[in-house]
């Protein structure tokens, strides 16, 4: 009754850009979620790989009680603490020397892209303008960034769109080989496509890629907004790959749940951004940079990593004997808390049936199930996934 009314009222008076299940939750802890009713839930999907630590984590609550007590926000004429803190942790943290604090995903990666033609403009060759991403990438919702997405239903009547956009397929170094021309600025890519289906880099091919850039006069930026703070179980998926980019741009896990982006980059390449070129009301702001502060002191805590990698393995061997015994499952991926069940059939029936039984899941690519835990789940709550996914899973393999 209560939430029928909730959602009714919701349905009048916003836009109908999402379809969302029929759910309204009201309160979470740790790797649960609570209901307007008081159902409990596993949250395997953690707001879409934000709320690493998990939802009301006592640091980061404590941080943003403390913060919205002192100060909120004075805006980018002036200095705070909290941005310099934050700044200084990301540098410290990666392979950059310099920080530009935004609010979203999309909106790193328009700066980012704004960045790469300034860059390439104070470098004397104005003529480099194009950006090469992936097929089946997902860059974001604003105009450039939905361009340098690699799926057309992203793009569907918003034409006309920026120009200098070149898409290749994911893991084909001779085709983004084939695509780079005289005007070709830079390549960026996630080193894992998140919502093309959680589809991991072939040995060798973010190195490839590095190689490319270096040799042409490229730059290499790599999103990792979905990807990074601990996701995959090192800090930045690339690390683990032995490439390092001259770009990289972070949001949804890097405040826990508050609206956080960044840019990062070299200093070579921060160096064309200069005083007037870039900037937004209400990045870095003191409430939101504090809570980035204590997530990432608790990311980078001794062991959380390894953690991560090891909660990641076990996950991955449950869902791998899951795929082994049903027959409408195809295949598993997996690197840390970054995993998905690959299903011969539409998965969206699933996804409604574990919301019922209590998880939080999410599909993409219509048959992928994804799994984004918060990077705090245990063994026993992907247990209990797994034996629900299991009765479920029996189900279809009879439909199918
Ligand atoms: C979510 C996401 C974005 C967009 O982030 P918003 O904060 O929604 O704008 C961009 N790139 C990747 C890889 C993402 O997963």
């Amino acid at each position: 009754m209560a939430t029928e009314n909730w959602i009714e009222r919701a349905d009048k008076v916003l836009m109908q850009t999402y379809s969302r299940a029929p759910v309204v939750f009201v309160r979470g802890e740790g790797v649960h979620l609570f209901d307007e009713r008081g159902k409990r839930y596993v949250d395997f999907l953690a707001g879409i790989a934000v709320c690493n630590l998990g939802h009301a984590h006592p640091k980061v609550a404590q941080a943003v009680a403390g913060q919205a007590g002192k100060l909120v926000h004075v805006c980018n004429l002036f200095y705070t603490q909290p941005m310099i803190e934050l700044a200084e942790r990301l540098v410290a943290g990666s392979f950059a020397e310099r920080v530009f604090l935004c609010n979203s995903g999309a909106e790193a990666n328009e700066g980012a892209m704004k960045l790469i033609r300034k860059y390439q403009k104070m470098k004397g060759r104005p003529e480099r303008y194009k950006i090469i991403t992936m097929k089946g990438s997902f860059h974001g919702r604003t105009m450039a960034a939905l361009t340098a997405t690699g799926q057309d239903k992203i793009k569907q009547g918003f034409e006309p769109l920026p120009n200098g956009y070149v898409h290749v397929p994911f893991n084909d170094l001779e085709a983004l080989a084939g695509a780079v021309d005289e005007a070709t600025a830079a390549i960026m890519l996630e080193p894992v496509l998140g919502e093309g289906g959680v589809v991991f880099p072939e040995p060798g091919f973010l190195q490839g890629i590095r190689r490319l850039c270096s040799e042409r006069g490229l730059l290499l930026i790599l999103d990792e907004i979905q990807t990074g703070l601990g996701r995959t179980g090192s800090l930045f998926a690339h690390q683990a790959e032995g490439v390092s980019p001259d770009m990289m741009t972070l949001a949804k896990g890097l405040a826990n749940g508050l609206p956080a982006g960044a840019i990062l980059a070299t200093e070579e390449v921060a160096q064309a951004f200069t005083p007037g070129s870039h900037g937004t009301t209400f990045g870095g702001t003191p409430l939101v940079a504090a809570a980035a502060v204590a997530t990432w002191d608790e990311l980078t805590r001794p062991g959380f990593m390894e953690q991560v990698q090891r909660t990641g393995a076990y996950f991955l061997d449950k869902l791998e004997a899951l795929a082994r015994a049903h027959a409408s499952a195809v295949t598993v991926r997996g690197r840390g808390l970054m995993l998905a069940l690959a299903l011969k059939a539409p998965a969206a029936g699933l996804v409604r049936d574990l919301l019922e039984l209590g998880f939080v899941v999410n599909c993409t690519q219509e048959t992928i199930l994804r799994f984004l835990p918060p990077l705090i789940i245990e063994p026993v709550h992907i247990d209990s996934l797994c034996q629900a996914l299991d009765g479920l899973l029996a189900k279809m393999d009879k439909e199918s």
